[in-house]
């Protein structure tokens, strides 16, 4: 019997997802009415998404430690998007470690209508949120939700980072300084029904001087005068974000050739596969290897044949489509992955590639010749078994002479 077939039964929409592969293990009928035929992806990462994280494993601790997690996802009704505030926790059930319960609000619920709200500093209460407001450090904003996120005060934290004066911000709407405009305002009206206490959700904000920023805003509800008010703490992460893609892309580079390298290149190869399951589209792999490499490291030094194999991975790489993918490898080997291209055509960039790096026009270093293996990926062939093929083919274009093509 399917585990989670009592989950059918109710009406709230809930998912069981896998977080180390983001796969759907189950979806009841309200969650895949809701979807309407949205995968996951779209609906995470959709127009009106606010996730803490981008991935659903990097969770895994703070659901474990019981922290709340909230994310906003994008759904579409009468083909308009519209944001789903959704509650994420660990689902401890025998037989599944690894899933997390996503459990939707209903959709679109509207704000419960309330006056606008105006600061009047006279109550003992405001002492108290004059004080959280000036001393605080991190840039603070303190928004009515039900006047369209109008600004209702800011501390001076908020002034130097987003460059307006008070004045300014007087003046303004939350949906003013969010990249989004005022589509954000769905989605924070979601966010203005959560108890808070959630974890921050990432958002980029726009600055006075028009520059971007990500950002990732803690928002918890606050009750000012009778009116519930939101304050929202602003944590700027744009630097951080930098950074991290920044070692991203070098963990994924060869730093000789800044080619591909081949940890990207088995990630490709993967979602090669699974983009051929899904829509059919077939693709190839080139395999080459610089012939007689030692001879020109042994005749002209090391350095040289660093340099060869730098003019080599420009050469290769100025001769694709900006989809294929060339990566380095090992030391004189490269493998080029071409998406949606039969063999016959794979064979042909090879035949050209082997004719431009033999003919070495290019370059006054010492020439060198290539020889290739090609294959087209086979209906249900595994990435090992794929390498394998082209790997033989190029070990019988060594044998039959090197600087030549064969295909496996
Ligand atoms: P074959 O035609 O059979 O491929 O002969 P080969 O000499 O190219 O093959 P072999 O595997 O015997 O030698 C590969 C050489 O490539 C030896 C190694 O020092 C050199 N090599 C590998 N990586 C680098 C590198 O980053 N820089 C330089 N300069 N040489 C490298
Ligand atoms: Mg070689
Ligand atoms: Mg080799």
């Amino acid at each position: 019997m399917n585990p989670f077939a009592l989950l059918d039964k109710l009406k709230t929409p809930v998912w069981i997802i896998r977080p180390s592969t983001e796969e759907v293990l189950h979806a009841n009928p309200a969650a895949l009415a809701l979807a309407a035929g949205l995968s996951l992806a779209d609906m995470r990462h959709g127009s009106l998404s606010a996730c803490p994280h981008p991935a659903l494993s990097d969770y895994t601790p703070a659901i474990l430690a019981r922290e709340q997690v909230v994310e906003i996802w994008t759904i579409r009704q009468q083909d308009q998007p519209q944001p789903l505030c959704c509650h994420l926790c660990w689902l401890d059930m025998a037989g599944t470690a690894d899933a997390i319960l996503v459990e939707a609000s209903s959709p679109a619920a509207s704000m419960p209508s309330a006056s606008a709200a105006t600061i009047t500093d006279t109550r003992p209460e405001d002492d108290f949120h004059r004080m959280l407001m000036q001393t605080n450090s991190a840039p603070m904003l303190l928004i009515d939700p039900a006047d369209e996120g109008r600004i209702v005060n800011v501390n001076e934290a908020a002034m130097r980072f987003y460059g307006y004066s008070r004045a300014e911000f007087a003046a303004k709407h939350t949906w003013e300084i969010n990249a989004q405009g005022r589509a954000i305002l769905p989605v924070m009206q979601q966010i203005a029904q959560l108890p808070g206490g959630h974890k921050p959700l990432s958002f980029v904000h726009r600055l006075a001087d028009g520059s971007l920023r990500d950002v990732q805003t803690y928002a918890g509800p606050v009750v000012m005068h009778g009116k519930r008010l939101m304050l929202c703490v602003i944590h700027d992460i744009t630097e951080q974000q930098r950074l991290k893609s920044e070692l991203e892309q070098a963990a994924l580079r060869d730093p000789l050739t800044g080619l591909w390298n081949r940890r990207y290149l088995l990630q490709q190869l993967e979602r090669a596969i699974l983009e051929k399951q899904h829509y059919g589209h077939s693709f190839s792999l080139i395999l080459l290897d610089a012939d007689n490499f030692k001879r020109i490291n042994d005749q002209f030094g090391h350095f040289t044949g660093d340099e060869v194999l730098v003019w080599l991975a420009h050469t290769l790489q100025s001769r694709v489509r900006a989809a294929d993918s060339v990566c380095r490898w090992g030391g004189e080997e490269f493998i080029i992955l071409l998406p949606q291209t039969s063999q016959h055509n794979a064979l042909h960039l090879a035949e050209c590639l082997r004719e431009t790096v033999a003919s070495g026009q290019t370059t006054p270093l010492p020439a060198i010749t290539i020889s290739m293996g090609v294959a087209q990926h086979l209906d249900e062939e595994s990435v090992e078994s794929l390498i394998m093929r082209v790997d033989n083919a190029l070990y019988q274009a060594k044998s039959s002479g090197r600087n030549c093509v064969i295909a496996a």
